[in-house]
């Protein structure tokens, strides 16, 4: 490729990664680059993917995709956290917002303030001092209030979505083929991926490959041969059924993950009907079973037929490889217990463009986009891996397997820190701010035995005073924004909506 020369980006698989990240390279990119994408309606996409959280409307921010317009297009309604039901035992709940907790000095964290307020007698309880974990509990939404943004997500439509990326992309110019991919040509000393072969003959040609096939991982996995590492020791998961649902209630504001015996249950409301689905693990649970699990615990009649997923969990040991680059579930797969797979995109994306192999010494832009990858999904994996470890079920042999397992050592170390002494940080990647951990690690049950001794500096009238001011600005907040639904229907109310209310 010359200097002056667009560089041939080949994007192999029209899900919402390849979508994405044809959108975005076409955005931000696109004088640059000559994008084509292909991808097989025969084979068609995972269809599933509905709940996401907040770097996605940053993201949407960058590459400036228009908020109303994408929330009709897609029924996508807002999300300010994740209602855990039954996680900890039995008939319990807790949220994970996206909201930051109280306020917290250099020294030491909201919560060790509030734990010392609580063991006073002087303490509310802990959504008292967030606006989005308080929020989402009485289903009231606002983008905004009192000049500040809220943290949020969205819930969507995976299909709409990648269909409304499509519209757009291709109104920046990307070309998109239809057609099978059937075979890929190397470069016979470089070992680089030079063209893919579609199974009626025609040849692409490119200088830069993504790979975004989903689950087969073909170029990365089975053209370039770069293996999969199994995380199924910890994430032991490895199915899942999905189905669509009429909505009979207004949607709420949060994802609800519901456990069960042998895995948990999604539900994500859309603006005209809510998507369902069981996640489980073939060892303890037959198909049958959880189908019936599932369609046990439904409300509302079914749209779809019930749809069964197979998966392992875990990552290719690179992501990008040669001149391959694999974004999606080519990457890897945690499951969807955080909604972090979209996120990963969206991060991966952003990486790919700050790091593209224009000029320079590509190997090690490869290594530090390797570098970044790995470090990112470690953080995602214990994140996800604390919220089975810390349940106290002992209902089943699925959660006594997860109860006692080992886990990562860095895991095992930031537990252990927090149980003994209250301690606890953002992790490397940047995703989980302590806020998340906390609301995890407690509502979980997990509470400290310890915390921080600037805690007790403030007399107890002063503490009391300052925890009453953070919940006062919350319950002020709170009384200004609407309902959830009222906001959705003004905002970006879908064509398809019929919701309940
Ligand atoms: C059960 C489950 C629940 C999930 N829930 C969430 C969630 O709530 N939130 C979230 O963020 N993520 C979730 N995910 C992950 C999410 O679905 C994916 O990250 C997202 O859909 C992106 O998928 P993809 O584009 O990588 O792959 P796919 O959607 O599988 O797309 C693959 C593309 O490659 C094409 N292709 C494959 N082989 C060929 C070939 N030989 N020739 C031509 N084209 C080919 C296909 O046609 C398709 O276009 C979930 C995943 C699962 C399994």
């Amino acid at each position: 490729m010359q200097a002056n020369e667009k560089a041939r980006v080949i994007i192999a698989g029209g899900g919402t990664a390849g979508w994405l990240t044809a959108y975005s390279l076409g955005k931000r990119l696109g004088k640059l680059l000559d994008i084509t994408l292909v991808e097989s309606d025969l084979i068609g996409t995972v269809g599933v993917g509905e709940a996401t959280i907040p770097t996605m409307r940053v993201f949407h921010d960058l590459v400036e995709i228009n908020e109303p317009e994408f929330m009709r297009a897609t029924q996508a309604t807002f999300k300010l956290g994740i209602s855990l039901e039954n996680w900890a035992n039995i008939g319990d709940r807790y949220i994970h917002s996206f909201g930051v907790l109280g306020q917290s000095t250099w020294m030491a964290e909201f919560h060790e303030f509030w734990l010392e307020a609580r063991a006073r007698g002087v303490a509310g309880p802990l959504e008292d001092y967030c606006l989005e974990l308080k929020a989402a509990g009485r289903g009231k939404f606002a983008t905004e209030v009192n000049k500040n943004r809220l943290l949020y997500a969205y819930h969507l439509d995976a299909t709409a979505y990648a269909r409304y990326l499509r519209q757009q992309a291709e109104a920046l110019g990307v070309l998109r083929l239809e057609g099978r991919i059937g075979g890929a040509e190397l470069h016979a000393e470089s070992g680089d991926l030079t063209a893919l072969q579609l199974d009626d003959g025609r040849r692409l040609a490119g200088d830069v490959f993504i790979d975004c096939t989903g689950f087969r991982a073909l170029l990365l996995g089975e053209y370039l041969k770069v293996g999969f590492e199994d995380w199924s020791h910890w994430l032991a998961s490895d199915r899942a059924i999905a189905v669509q649902t009429e909505s009979t209630e207004p949607p709420v504001p949060y994802t609800r993950a519901i456990a069960h015996p042998a895995g948990w249950q999604w539900r994500i409301p859309l603006q005209g009907r809510t998507g369902n689905g069981i996640i489980y693990c073939s060892r303890y649970l037959s198909d049958d079973e959880a189908r019936h699990t599932l369609l046990n615990n439904l409300s509302g009649r079914m749209l779809t037929e019930p749809h069964l997923l197979r998966f392992t969990t875990g990552r290719r040991v690179k992501s990008w490889h040669r001149n391959c680059i694999a974004i999606g579930l080519s990457s890897g797969f945690l499951e969807p217990l955080e909604s972090t797979s979209i996120h990963l995109i969206v991060t991966a994306v952003a990486r790919l463009m700050r790091l593209f192999p224009f000029s320079g010494n590509k190997e090690l832009l490869a290594e530090e986009y390797n570098r970044l990858t790995n470090t990112e999904l470690e953080a995602v994996r214990d994140f996800v891996i604390m919220h089975y470890k810390l349940t106290q079920r002992n209902d089943s042999a699925f959660w006594n397997v997860y109860r006692t397992m080992a886990i990562p050592e860095a895991l095992a170390h930031r537990m252990a820190i927090f149980q003994k002494n209250g301690f606890t940080s953002s992790d490397a990647a940047g995703l989980f701010h302590v806020t998340s951990w906390v609301q995890v690690m407690m509502g979980q049950g997990l509470y400290p035995e310890q915390h921080h001794g600037a805690s007790r500096l403030l007399p107890p009238a002063a503490l009391k005073e300052q925890l009453d001011k953070i919940s006062g600005s919350v319950n002020m907040n709170l009384a200004r924004m609407p309902d959830h639904h009222e906001f959705l229907r003004k905002y970006c109310l879908s064509p398809l909506a019929k919701t309940a209310n």
